[in-house]
């Protein structure tokens, strides 16, 4: 009996290890994108006010329509698009490979890239092609466009700015992307907030561009929200495969509460942005690092001895992600979530004097 599960499960299923999130009770958590500041004590409260009269006995609203209004004014969603709501952008990238997965049918993104990408190709067995950055991080258009020509891809998945790099491709590269594919291509915007750029407006003149944002990074993780806007033709379809319940009554609540806010949040992003300049400046005056540049919350930096220095961090109660060994453009790679004003400064303090004593 003890091998049904064997029998039974996909071989590659079995193969997997579960996504690993490190216990960080108690540390500075400057690992995963989130933003640190919490939201003034009045909207707190009004949120307080919010979730202590939610109907819990009820279903949640399956269409989410007064926070779909929300989100359309406070992203400016370009009128005569429609928009349809994930928990978080990660069930969005389930969701589109559940609707293009079939036999010969392929996805094609770039690596080193977001990690789910691959992962979710693999849930929904659907055939995975990672061509890879050049070393810069960089688009490698020539080896996209013939990969596009020879594997005529039904998917194509790019986040702008990148993760893990932070960087931005460069927007006439992926046009010409999105020219050449003849399949979809899902630009995914999790980091916009940091960097200012978007596709957004570029869906008018692509029939087969879908923008995807997030909350999560602009200080909403916890309420998992995520969202596409497209063309109806797209998303009419796509909506067949979301589960009807999938945002629940408290996110969508409290978060139409907050966007109604969304000023704030952009104050915060702005508060970021001018932290991940401190800190890159910071680290690049550390003998041995080299920093690459961001257009997100999240820098990415090499240093010698990664994997050693990353333990040591953790050690001393900071937890950043060590990428060394996760691609071979990632060797001796660390990524840091840009923190308050103390947790940078507690991490450049702490930093700077593991490499002094090494
Ligand atoms: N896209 C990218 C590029 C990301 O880095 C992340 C989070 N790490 C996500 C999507 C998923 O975000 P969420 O599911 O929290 O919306």
């Amino acid at each position: 009996m003890s091998s049904l599960p064997e029998k039974i499960i996909r071989p590659e299923i079995l193969g997997l290890s579960a996504y690993h999130v490190p216990p960080a009770k108690g540390m500075t958590k400057l690992d995963a994108m989130e933003n640190p500041y919490s939201l003034p004590a009045s909207l707190r409260e009004e949120i307080t006010r919010i979730v202590a009269d939610v109907p819990i006995n009820r279903y949640p609203d399956p269409f989410a329509i007064e926070l779909k209004d929300t989100l359309r004014t406070a992203l400016s969603i370009p009128s005569g698009m429609d928009i349809l709501l994930g928990n978080g952008s990660d069930e969005i990238i389930q969701i589109i490979l559940l609707a293009t997965t079939k036999p010969g049918a392929k996805l094609l993104t770039v690596e080193p890239g977001f990690a789910m990408f691959k992962m979710i190709a693999l849930f929904a067995n659907i055939e995975y092609l990672g061509i890879p950055l050049r070393s810069d991080f960089s688009l490698d258009l020539d080896a996209i466009l013939a990969t596009i020509r020879h594997e005529q891809p039904a998917v194509i998945f790019l986040a702008y700015p990148n993760n893990p790099s932070g960087n931005l491709f460069d927007a006439e590269a992926l046009e010409a992307i999105i020219k050449a594919s003849p399949g979809l291509v899902v630009v995914d915007e999790a980091y916009h907030p940091f960097a200012g750029k978007s596709f957004l407006e570029k869906l008018a003149d692509y029939p087969n561009l879908l923008v995807m944002r997030t909350l999560s990074k602009l200080g909403l993780a916890g309420l998992r929200l995520g969202l596409v806007a497209g063309r109806r033709e797209w998303l009419s379809n796509l909506e067949k495969l979301r589960l009807p319940y999938n945002i629940g009554v408290i996110t969508q609540l409290v978060a139409a509460k907050v966007m109604q806010h969304y000023d704030i949040l952009e104050q915060q992003a702005g508060t970021i942005k001018q932290a991940r300049a401190r800190l890159s400046t910071s680290l690049a005056a550390m003998t041995g690092i080299e920093v690459f540049p961001s257009d997100a919350n999240f820098i990415l930096f090499r240093i010698g001895n990664a994997s050693q220095i990353f333990e040591s961090l953790k050690q001393r109660g900071i937890l950043i992600k060590n990428l060394d060994n996760s691609h071979p453009l990632l060797k001796n790679c660390l990524r840091v979530t840009v923190g308050t004003h103390d947790e940078n400064a507690l991490f450049c303090k702490t930093l700077h004097d593991l490499i002094n004593h090494n």
